[in-house]
C-alpha cells in the first residue's frame, strides 16, 4: 500500500502518517518527489485497511499496490528511475553500454581490453574478480588483486567499474573499488546477500536467476530496495530451458513485462544469454528494440586464451561492429548509445551522433 500526500503537506503530517504506520507494525518507506510525498506501507502481507491512514492530515489517497513487490512496481513509482554512475546515465533515454571479459585474469589482459574499450567511447566496463564458477577446479578469479586492477583501469581510462560480489561479508571490500556491483544469476535468492548490497550506497544490477521467475526477480529488487538502496538495475541473462542449442534461453519476452511492471532500468546479457559469440550480436539487437536500457557484454582480446567464458566473447573489432550495428536500432527506437565523446570510429560516431575530437 502507499499513502500519496497532498501537494505542500508538510513534515508534520509526513510524520503523522509514518506514526501511523509503525503504530500498525509496518514499516514507511518515504519518497520525496518534486511535487509531493509518496509513503510507501512496507511489512508484512497481511491486508491493511486504507481507513488507517485516509483520514489522517494531509493524506491525499491510499493505493493498494496488489503485486508482492512494492517498491520495485510501477504502482509505487510510475517514472523510470535514473541511475547516474560517474558520466553514465542508466535507464534513461540512453542506451548503456557495459563491456570487458567473463574474468579479469592479469593486469596486461584487463589493460588491452580496456584500452580498447575506451577507445570505442564504452564509460562502464565489466570484469569478475570474484567468479561463480560450477566446478570447485575451474578458475575462481584472482580476487582482490583484480579489484585492484580494475581501480587502477578506472583510474588511468577514467572508466567505470561494475564486478560481482559473491559473499555478503566481501560487499564492503568490493563496493569499496566498483561502481557497481552484480549480483550473479546464482546468487539472485541470497537473501543476506541482497540486503547487505541494499545497505550500501554503490548501485546494483541484480542478474535474473537462471531458474526464477520474473516475479522472483523483482522480489530480489525488492529485498535491495527495502534496505534503502534505490539505485537496482535488473539484468535478463537467460534461462534454463530444455533447448540445447544455446547454452541458456534469453527470454526476450521478460524485457518488456519487466518495463511495465517496474521503474527499474532493464539490462540484458546476451553473452550469457546465448553461450556463442556469434549470437550475441542478433539477440543484443532484439533486446534493445524490445525496450531494453542498455547491454552488458563480454569482450576478451584474444577469446582463445580466456580462462572463462572465451565461447561467448566477442572480440574487440566484433565489438565495434555491434556498436555501429546498435547504433542503428537504438536511432529506430528513438533512443542513443550513451558513449564518451571522442569515439575513434567515424561511421560510429555518425551514427549515433557524438562529438569526435579531431584529434
Ligand atoms: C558473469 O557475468 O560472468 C556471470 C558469471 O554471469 P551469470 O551470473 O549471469 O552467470
Ligand atoms: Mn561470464
Amino acid at each position: 500500500m502507499i499513502v500519496v500526500m497532498r501537494m505542500g503537506s508538510g513534515a508534520a503530517e509526513v510524520g503523522g502518517v509514518i506514526e501511523r504506520i509503525c503504530e500498525l507494525g509496518y514499516k514507511p518507506h518515504v519518497s520525496s518527489g518534486a511535487e509531493r510525498v509518496i509513503i510507501g506501507v512496507i511489512g508484512n502481507d497481511r491486508p491493511l485497511d486504507p481507513e488507517h491512514f485516509i483520514s489522517l492530515a494531509g493524506v491525499e489517497k491510499v493505493v493498494p499496490i496488489l503485486q508482492p513487490y512494492k517498491l520495485a512496481s510501477r504502482d509505487f513509482q510510475p517514472t523510470d528511475t535514473v541511475i547516474r554512475v560517474n558520466d553514465a546515465l542508466i535507464g534513461g533515454k540512453g542506451i548503456t553500454f557495459m563491456a570487458g571479459p567473463c574474468s579479469v585474469e592479469s593486469r596486461e589482459q584487463t589493460f588491452e581490453v580496456a584500452r580498447q574499450l575506451k577507445e570505442m567511447g564504452v564509460k562502464i566496463m565489466r570484469g569478475g574478480a570474484f567468479k561463480p564458477r560450477t566446478s570447485p577446479y575451474s578458475f575462481q578469479g584472482l580476487g582482490e588483486e583484480a579489484l585492484h586492477i580494475l581501480a587502477d583501469v578506472r583510474e588511468e581510462l577514467g572508466i567505470s567499474i561494475i564486478t560481482e560480489v559473491m559473499a555478503p561479508d566481501e560487499v564492503a571490500l568490493v563496493a569499496h573499488y566498483a561502481d557497481i556491483l552484480q549480483i550473479g544469476t546464482r546468487n539472485m535468492q541470497n537473501y543476506r546477500l541482497l540486503e547487505e548490497v541494499g545497505r550500501q550506497s554503490k548501485p546494483v544490477l541484480i542478474k535474473r536467476g537462471m531458474s526464477s521467475t520474473i516475479e522472483e526477480l523483482l522480489l530480489a529488487a525488492e529485498y535491495v530496495l527495502s534496505q534503502g538502496n534505490t539505485q537496482v538495475m535488473l539484468c535478463e541473462r537467460g534461462i534454463r530451458t530444455f533447448e540445447k542449442a544455446t547454452r541458456s534461453t534469453f527470454d526476450i519476452n521478460a524485457i518488456p513485462v519487466l518495463k511495465s511492471l517496474t521503474h527499474l532500468p532493464v539490462i540484458a546479457d546476451p553473452s550469457h544469454g546465448t553461450g556463442r559469440w556469434d549470437l550475441v550480436t542478433p539477440v543484443s539487437l532484439g533486446a534493445i528494440a524490445a525496450g531494453g536500457d542498455g547491454l552488458l557484454i563480454e569482450v576478451h582480446s584474444h577469446p582463445e586464451h580466456a580462462m572463462s567464458d572465451g565461447g561467448q566473447s566477442l572480440r574487440p573489432d566484433k565489438c565495434r561492429q555491434l556498436l555501429e550495428d546498435l547504433s542503428r536500432v537504438a536511432a529506430a527506437v528513438g533512443r542513443r548509445v550513451d558513449l564518451a565523446d571522442g569515439v575513434s570510429a567515424p561511421a560510429l560516431a555518425n551514427a549515433v551522433g557524438v562529438k569526435v575530437n579531431a584529434a
